[in-house]
């Protein structure tokens, strides 16, 4: 049985033919920005057709068509209520894609499909419960539960970021303040060290980024690395905020692992042990319940294309 698995991104538009969760061929085309979206959609079925060619199986072969998809998606009808990245605003992505492919074509929100990769093949692989937040621009959110994803009604449900940490907090994209996502997601670290390197001009961070442009989601901590105080601090708030969040996630769910991926997540243990430590100091009734690993994501891009597939 062969499962084609599409992540489609604003910038890229990544696919692959997958077989027992093993991806036998893939390819990665361009978005483009401001087409109309039935151009888009043509694109992902003439990519889907040349993979299955390469992959050498004929088209009766494929299943099933996965997309993961940014923004909000209604995964009972595979319409996109909204994708900023796309400029798109309910768009029968799963109907039109379907009737190109003459498959059955599922739709999920990109954070979603993510989690679904790590939980069946990576990380999250030997857990049955288990929360996936991705560290990126935003902060996206997958809730597996018995190995299932968890979407809630009309598949609007899982948006750990914008759960809030700090009432009367930074103002999130979402239009609250106080979101995880204001704190958490790699840009909020970016927009922390850019502040903390204008007001230290003595700082390691001018070190490692000679200019503004040059900061990113790494800056702080490699600064840290060589014992600068000003890229401590930043790193320091910046755990402080995760941690908090997760502790959520553990009071509500008490998952047995939370996974990490998107660029933050690559710091590996010295993220990762920072945040267990401040757990295990503030979460509630930490001592008698059971521990929560937390993972970084194995899979990188395959996530997406392997948990597509597995819708
Ligand atoms: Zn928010």
């Amino acid at each position: 049985m062969y499962r084609i698995g599409i992540d489609l991104g604003g910038t890229n538009i990544k696919a692959g033919v997958v077989k027992n969760g093993k991806i036998l061929a893939k390819s990665s085309i361009k978005t483009g920005k401001n087409r109309p979206y039935g151009a888009v959609i043509k694109d992902m079925a003439e990519q889907a057709r040349s993979l299955a060619e390469a992959a050498g199986i004929a088209p009766e072969e494929v299943e099933s068509v996965g997309v993961g998809c940014p923004g909000a998606v209604t995964g009972k009808t595979g319409t996109v209520a909204y994708a900023n990245n796309l400029g798109w605003r309910d768009v029968p992505l799963g109907p039109v894609l379907s009737s190109l492919m003459g498959v059955p074509v599922k739709v999920s929100n990109d954070a979603n499909v993510a989690a679904l990769g790590e939980a069946l093949y990576g990380a999250g692989k030997d857990y049955r419960d288990m929360i996936m937040l991705t560290l990126g621009t935003g902060v996206g959110g997958g809730i597996i539960i018995d190995k299932r994803l968890v979407e809630g009604n009309e598949s609007k449900g899982g948006e750990l970021g914008h759960v809030v940490i700090r009432t009367g907090g930074r103002l999130c994209t979402c239009g609250r303040r106080g979101c995880l996502e204001a704190y958490a997601s790699a840009s909020a670290l970016i927009s922390e060290t850019v502040k903390i390197r204008r007001k230290t001009p003595d700082s390691a961070l001018w070190k490692i980024a000679k200019s503004v442009g040059e900061v990113n989601g790494e800056t702080a901590f490699a600064a840290e690395k060589l014992g600068d105080t000003a890229a401590k601090k930043v790193v320091d708030e910046y755990v402080y905020y995760l941690a908090e969040g997760l502790m959520n996630f553990c009071n509500i769910f008490r998952p047995q692992a939370i996974v990490l991926g998107g660029g933050v997540s690559a710091e590996g243990r010295n993220l990762t042990d920072r945040l267990v430590a401040l757990m295990k100091a503030g979460n509630y009734g930490y001592a008698g319940t059971p521990a929560v690993e937390v993972l970084t994501a194995t899979l990188g891009n395959d996530a997406g294309i392997l948990g597509a597939a597995s819708l």
